[in-house]
């Protein structure tokens, strides 16, 4: 059976330089804290995956601090900037931010967007705050306006953090330039291994570590660092997407499903190229995954995090569509798709919806 793996929100397919960098820094001994020539060698390899990452993100190589994945970045960024602050988050922020202690959430408008007179309102009662945002959506592809968000916040005092995971590779800014005191990523989000991100802080910011160890990352992120995964996600993240022709093989897809009854959340926003989610009015999440699965394809019901658990959707239910918040599955394309995937993917569609609401449906 053709399997079609559509599913690159939740983690995209390793790219051939991730690979063979990731090979290559498997095959070196030497741990990159050690002080002979073996530890000097892997030194090497950590410290050109710093410059790398440090180039692509428009930051100094001192600014990064290499950790196992986002949802750590995300805990080191709160944990940094959110000593003695009110910490406010956006209503459809993944659950590694939503979920910290105390936090007040922002609230979002219909299209998914942030309601940015909702912040300057929020600010104006807590000025001080950390306030926490998404660049993309991970279940709808929305962008936040990072820009006018942090202009927001520096009329406030107010500190932002960005969690730039879907957005690397897909809709990459300079966000300290724009104002950002951090943001985090995460290697296997845009082609590289798993088990490797990166907190990138302005300079000047005090980070004390949460695992202390052996002072590694300059003493911000304790534990010897996963060079293999690394090196991967440095290798990654100066891969050029082809964007412009995934947007289309989206909107292709996209089109066909709203023809056929399906709501496609935040389409009418700024969102990135590779996602749509489309609600199935009627007809449960799991049910969708399930018979999409049956046909050989993987897609989600909203993000990969929470797919144990099937429960509606935080994000639908934030941008207002209540029950229809547990009826939407998340297509997110790959960096390898191609346009192949239309017929494979709208044909299993209508098949779909046909066998679900026992009505004719278009033919793909
Ligand atoms: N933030 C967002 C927006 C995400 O989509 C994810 C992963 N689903 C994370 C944070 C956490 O990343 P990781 O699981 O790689 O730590």
């Amino acid at each position: 059976m053709t399997r079609l793996y559509l599913d690159a929100n939740a983690t995209e397919p390793l790219c051939p330089a991730a690979r063979g960098a990731a090979l290559a820094a498997m095959e070196t001994l030497g741990n990159p804290s050690s002080i002979h020539a073996p530890g000097r060698a892997a030194r090497h390899i950590l410290e050109t995956a710093r410059e790398a990452v440090a180039r692509a993100c428009l930051a100094r190589p001192a600014d990064v601090i290499f950790c196992s994945g986002a949802t750590e970045a995300n805990a080191l960024a709160m944990h940094a900037l959110g000593k003695g602050r009110p910490i406010l988050v956006g209503a459809t922020e993944h659950d590694s931010i939503r979920t910290a202690p105390s936090a007040a959430i922002l609230r979002v408008n219909q299209d998914g967007t942030l309601d940015l007179a909702g912040l300057d309102e929020t600010l104006a009662a807590q000025p001080g705050a950390l306030v926490c945002l998404m660049a993309a959506n991970n279940e709808t592809g929305v962008l936040h306006d990072i820009e006018a968000a942090a202009k927001i916040c520096a009329a406030h005092g107010a500190l932002l953090h960005v969690d730039a995971v879907q957005a690397i590779g897909r809709a990459n800014r300079g966000w300290l330039g724009m104002g950002a005191a951090s943001f985090s990523l995460s290697g296997h989000k845009f082609g590289g291994p798993m088990g490797a991100g990166a907190l990138i802080i302005r300079r000047g910011i005090e980070v004390e570590a949460l695992t202390k160890g052996g002072g590694q990352e300059q003493g911000r992120r304790g534990g010897t660092q996963a060079l293999p995964a690394i090196a991967g996600l440095a290798a990654a993240i100066t891969q050029p997407y082809n964007n412009a022709q995934i947007a289309s093989i989206r909107d292709e897809i996209e089109a066909f499903c709203t023809s056929l009854g399906a709501i496609a959340p935040g389409s009418t926003a700024p969102r990135l190229p590779n996602t749509t989610s489309l609600i199935l009015p009627g007809v449960r999440a799991e049910t969708q995954l399930i018979a999409l699965d049956m046909a050989g394809i993987a897609v989600s019901a909203g993000s990969a995090c929470s797919s144990g658990k099937l429960a509606a959707s935080h994000v639908l239910t934030a941008m207002g569509y209540g029950e229809q918040a547990g009826q939407a599955i998340r297509v997110s394309l790959p960096w390898n798709v191609t346009a192949d995937v239309v017929p494979l993917f709208t044909a299993a569609y209508a098949a779909m919806v046909k066998r679900c609401l026992r009505a004719p449906a278009h033919s793909a």
